[in-house]
């Protein structure tokens, strides 16, 4: 497939509750004493991975459209990715199938690349000097029967910290021009759902923000995004 170009989109995300996408204990460790969050181990900054980003956008994609067609429907209600491999399917197209799906013509490869998003540069200085602390929340389980609280300690990036995004978008030739409108459409719903952990109960609010497109600003923030 001939490459046309490869978008650069770039921006902030400014946390607007506190973020808790979890280093991995929290499955195996429900209850436990800490719930920690990602961090570079090289500096131990927390960001923001690309795989928690591209995977909260693609399942909140799949839920706006997979109920649309019969045959993507039954997926959607076992709780399973689109995997449908058609060319006119904007997740397959963006997001990517797994090898073993036949696809109808080619698809070519995975066009959206999700870079891990860093604290952002004022941020960074911060936490460098010890300046930016994170967070411990403490969540409650409250024992149905005597009333007793068992708080469980939370741990998250606080609310007003910024990190950069940056994203690669491939265009191929043939591609739809509406395709750039789908990720848009995807950021904006994790606007109104939540990132990371916790959502529910209050974690990972987050807006995008100064948003380019090629080192041009294509929007400030994404109000107006309509994603029905
Ligand atoms: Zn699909």
């Amino acid at each position: 497939m001939e490459l046309i170009t490869i978008h650069k989109i770039s921006g902030v995300i400014l946390l607007q509750s506190g973020l808790h996408i979890g280093a991995g204990k929290d499955a195996v460790e429900i209850g436990g004493l800490d719930n920690p969050i990602v961090k570079n181990p090289l500096n131990n900054a927390p960001y923001i991975p690309g795989s928690s980003l591209k995977g909260k956008m693609r399942s909140l994609l799949e839920a706006r459209l997979m109920g649309e067609r019969p045959e993507t429907r039954k997926s959607l209600e076992k709780g399973k990715p689109c995997q449908c491999g058609k060319a006119g399917c904007p997740i397959c197209v963006i997001f990517g199938v797994s090898g073993s799906v036949s696809t109808e013509g080619n698809l070519g490869p995975t066009r959206l690349l999700v870079r891990d998003s860093l604290l952002a540069p004022e941020d960074l200085e911060l936490f460098k000097k010890g300046e930016l602390p994170m967070e411990i929340k403490y969540e409650n389980s409250i024992d149905r029967r005597t009333g007793v609280a068992n708080p469980r300690p939370l741990e998250r990036v606080p609310a007003g910290v910024k990190f950069a995004f940056n994203l690669g978008f491939r265009v191929y030739k043939g591609d739809k021009e509406d395709l750039l409108d789908w990720l848009f459409k995807g950021m904006r719903m994790v606007e109104l759902d939540a990132l990371g952990g916790s959502g529910s109960r209050g974690c990972g609010e987050v807006r995008f923000l100064d948003i380019h497109v090629d080192e041009q600003l294509r929007y400030e923030n994404l109000d107006g995004i309509k994603i029905f």
